[in-house]
């Protein structure tokens, strides 16, 4: 796919989402990229917004590994290069080797040199309300605002509205060994 195809398909989601849901467009303004474009590889948007970052953790949900709990998650972590990396939840017969979607998106990012998130966004299939991390997500999820500062985090239903938070919000009094 080239660049001038994929930013043709971005800017009609963007049109699809604004005119469709209730979320503020300051927030989505708010997480314009400050980065240049880079490698189709490397996944690096160039107009990144929330309803973007919100869409591909949904998209990522559908490929959760989930077969004891059928209970699918995906999370998306935009880096402050303008770099998403999305993950599911990983299970495991073993049960405490499961592994949660946030964990995985933010591994998948670290695991390729980036430590700075300007925000995450967590998806699931529940329409009642917007699910939060587990306790052990949220202390990993901080671990990284040492170099990112209080980040924010995107909890979605499948309808793509959201309640925004910030990561102190989830778990004020994180350890820490600083
Ligand atoms: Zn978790």
């Amino acid at each position: 796919m080239c660049l001038c195809r994929r930013d043709i398909q971005i800017k009609k989601c963007r049109v699809f989402y604004i005119g469709t849901l209730s979320f503020g467009l300051d927030s989505v303004l708010g997480l314009l990229p400050l980065s240049p474009r880079s490698s189709e590889k490397n996944k690096t948007m160039t107009d990144v917004n929330v309803a973007e970052l919100v869409r591909q953790s949904h998209e990522a949900k559908q490929k959760a590994y989930c077969p004891y709990s059928n209970f699918q998650v995906g999370a998306a972590v935009l880096t402050e290069e303008g770099t998403i990396f999305t993950g599911c939840n990983i299970e495991n017969s073993s049960y405490s080797l499961t592994i949660c979607a946030e964990r995985t998106a933010v591994a998948k990012a670290v695991s390729e040199g980036y430590t700075k998130f300007k925000a995450i966004a967590v998806a699931t299939n529940v329409s009642e309300k917007y699910m939060s991390p587990c306790g052990a997500c949220r202390q990993f999820l901080s671990e990284f605002t040492k170099d990112s500062g209080d980040y924010d985090i995107y909890m979605s239903k499948p309808d793509l509205t959201y309640d925004k938070k910030k990561i102190s919000e989830l778990l004020p009094c994180a350890f820490s060994l600083n």
